[in-house]
């Protein structure tokens, strides 16, 4: 297990944040993660063309999904790992996209790992490309079914996230442990939803841009993430198809974490997650 300092600012709680009103327990660096927090991150659905489905669909397999795999003993939030290692982990959200097979590309030639947070409804018809991710040795997240604010209660963010883990537990045999929240929203129960799935809520530390709009550049996103990456950092980044800057950043992103001896790992094995790998490949089809 992970001797890393749990971040403890989940038990300040403010009504400050996106969202509108409400009790909520938004962490520190959140709050003062200026343009790469939680409101920045409500940009990048709207430029992922992600629309609102909400309340999320009930389907006969988000009910069968079955128990989760999942380490209940790991911490129920995290956005680093421990300082003194020189792993990193590198997470895309919004995914699957026809931008993945060339992020796994680049990935491939620096051997690096990953950590590839996908929305639910975005997997029917992108089946191999997990199953890819996972053969390549990369991890998969969850990142919610229909990437829209989790406002409701918990029945409806645990009915929203299941819809996702059953759409990748069916796609891949792969059951997800990791969980981010669309937008970076935070709320107890949107952490509640996902610990009832048995996942640990993942955030970042280090904000890449590349969801911002208009775009900033693969420049400005190399520059953001290399001058601020250090040991135990997450990195946010995107796989979406309408933005290749992203991929265009990446390489040169690599080339330097290696030069400064940084590892690209999954996101589960930065953090120590018992799960390595973030999940039970209890059925792996492919
Ligand atoms: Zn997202």
């Amino acid at each position: 297990m992970c001797s890393a300092p749990w971040p403890s600012s989940l038990s300040r709680s403010t009504s400050r944040g996106p969202g509108g009103p409400g009790p909520r327990a938004v962490p520190a660096s959140i709050r003062t993660a200026g343009p790469l927090g939680a409101a920045a991150g409500a940009v990048t659905g709207v430029a992922m063309g992600l629309g609102p489905r909400w309340p999320p669909p009930t389907s006969p397999i988000s009910r069968h999904a079955g128990p989760h795999p999942c380490d209940v003993s790991a911490p129920p939030y995290l956005e680093h790992g421990p300082r003194r290692t020189r792993r990193v982990a590198l997470t895309f959200d919004d995914g699957p996209s026809e931008r993945t097979p060339a992020i796994l590309a680049v990935l491939r030639r620096f051997r690096a790992k990953a950590t590839f947070f996908v929305v639910g409804d975005r997997v029917s018809g992108r089946e191999e490309l997990l199953r890819g991710i996972l053969r390549a040795g990369h991890e998969i997240g969850n990142h919610s079914y229909s990437h829209v604010r989790l406002t409701g209660d918990l029945g409806a963010v645990a009915s929203d996230l299941g819809e996702a883990k059953a759409q990748i537990l069916a796609a891949t045999g792969y059951t997800p442990c990791l969980f981010r929240s669309p937008w970076g929203y935070l709320t107890p129960v949107v952490l509640r939803g996902a610990r009832s799935l048995g996942m640990t809520t993942v955030h970042w530390d280090v904000g890449s841009g590349d969801w911002l709009s208009p775009p900033i550049g693969a420049a400005a996103i190399r520059s953001r993430v290399l001058s601020r990456v250090r040991g135990g950092s997450i990195v946010l980044l995107h796989d979406a198809g309408n933005r290749p800057q992203t991929v265009a950043a990446l390489p040169r992103i690599l080339e330097a974490l290696r030069s400064r001896g940084h590892r690209p790992v999954t996101a589960s094995r930065l953090l120590g997650l018992r799960i390595a790998g973030g999940g039970e490949r209890d059925r792996r089809a492919g």
